[in-house]
């Protein structure tokens, strides 16, 4: 056998990331979570603007960005940093904190990104399982906790079964949880949230020497393909979180049309709000045929569906629906507008009575 470079051996172990599948024409995709709305008013005139520039390399410090983000946080730029979505920035949250010999605690199952971002890292994943509700089990969590961790990731709402960790529990994890453990906390569907318990985790990262928050602009924000996301929390980790960003990651393309969509935000609340009143309208449907889901507190419905979860996402294609199904376990359906959500409520229903 002839020679041929080889890739570091633990890269086999590497899971293949799924994306949600796109939809064949005149199919709907709700596979993805991606936000039902186009871009803000001002999105796509601030991209074409930024367009005449792109022979220039993006400032380096994306420094208008954590501006507007300072301000409209209310807080330093200092305690923010930016990255291509908030998938980079976990990556830099992990390469930062965790290398090989070191423990990466995470719930499971939850954001498919984790493994692979741990992997690369060179840690090790410890998954603790999700409460039987679809909830953190967080005493669980703490309970993995060993001298070797570095870094815990708490996912609230949790991607994809919905629900959002309480105050309570999590500020009883982080009472306990070593000092020198960071705390990561994703908010991907924070503007989603409507569950009072659901904690303030932007107090908790500036409050804290070892909790930091990560938020994108991929979901509320209709974002997605411009990829930028950021993390907030204590000044000497966002140090940190800086470093390991590839350099010139975030455009400027993908900067502007994060600050127009800023700018931008009475109308995204209130897409959001249409959106969040669809998800209980859905939620409220799916308990009028008797079958219990997770509480949802982000963009999508967590279907249980066990062994059968396969053969809906078949049955939900058939009807023009693309779902996000995780084989074995369940589905999860991003809230779309209202015909394509009656599409797939229509196929659980016949499915259910089955
Ligand atoms: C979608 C998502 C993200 C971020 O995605 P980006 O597009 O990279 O910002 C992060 N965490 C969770 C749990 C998500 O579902």
């Amino acid at each position: 056998m002839p020679e041929t470079p080889r890739a570091r051996p633990d890269l086999a172990a590497i899971p293949a990331y799924q994306a949600g599948r796109s939809a064949p024409p005149g199919a709907v995709k709700l596979s993805s979570n991606e936000n039902p709305f186009p871009p803000l008013p001002g999105v796509e005139a601030a991209i074409a603007d930024a367009a005449a520039s792109v022979n220039r390399y993006p400032d380096f410090g994306s420094t208008r960005l954590l501006s507007a983000l300072g301000q409209r946080l209310g807080i330093d730029a200092d305690h923010i940093a930016v990255g291509t979505g908030s998938v980079a920035v976990l990556a830099q949250v992990m390469n930062a904190m965790a290398g090989p010999g070191d423990e990466i605690v995470i719930p499971w199952r939850s954001f498919e990104a984790y493994p692979i971002l741990a992997a690369l890292a060179g840690a090790s994943l410890v998954r603790v399982p999700l409460r039987d509700d679809g909830a953190h089990d967080l005493d669980a969590m703490f309970d993995a906790i060993t001298d070797r961790t570095r870094l815990v990731i708490v996912c609230t709402p949790n991607n994809p079964t919905g629900p959002a960790v309480r105050r309570d529990q999590l500020d009883a994890l982080l009472a306990r949880v070593p000092q020198d453990v960071l705390v990561a906390v994703d908010e991907a569907y924070v503007e989603f949230v409507r569950d009072s318990a659901a904690p303030d985790a932007l107090d908790l990262a500036l409050s804290r020497s070892n909790v930091v928050v990560l938020r994108t602009f991929s979901k509320a924000y209709g974002l997605a393909g411009v990829r930028v996301g950021y993390a907030v929390g204590p000044k000497a980790i966002i140090s940190e979180l800086r470093k390991a960003q590839l350099p010139f990651g975030v455009t400027t393309m993908a900067e502007q049309a994060a600050i127009a969509s800023l700018a931008g935000e009475t109308e995204l609340l209130r897409r959001v709000n249409v959106l969040v009143l669809e998800r209980s309208r859905v939620q409220g449907s799916i308990r009028a045929m008797d079958f219990q889901i997770p509480d949802a507190q982000g963009n999508f419905v967590w279907l249980p569906l066990g062994n059968r979860t396969d053969e809906f996402a078949e049955a939900a294609a058939a009807a023009g629906v693309v779902v996000r199904p995780f084989s074995g376990e369940g589905v999860r359906v991003t809230i779309g507008e209202p015909a394509a959500d009656d599409r797939w409520l229509a196929v659980l229903g016949d499915f259910l009575r089955l």
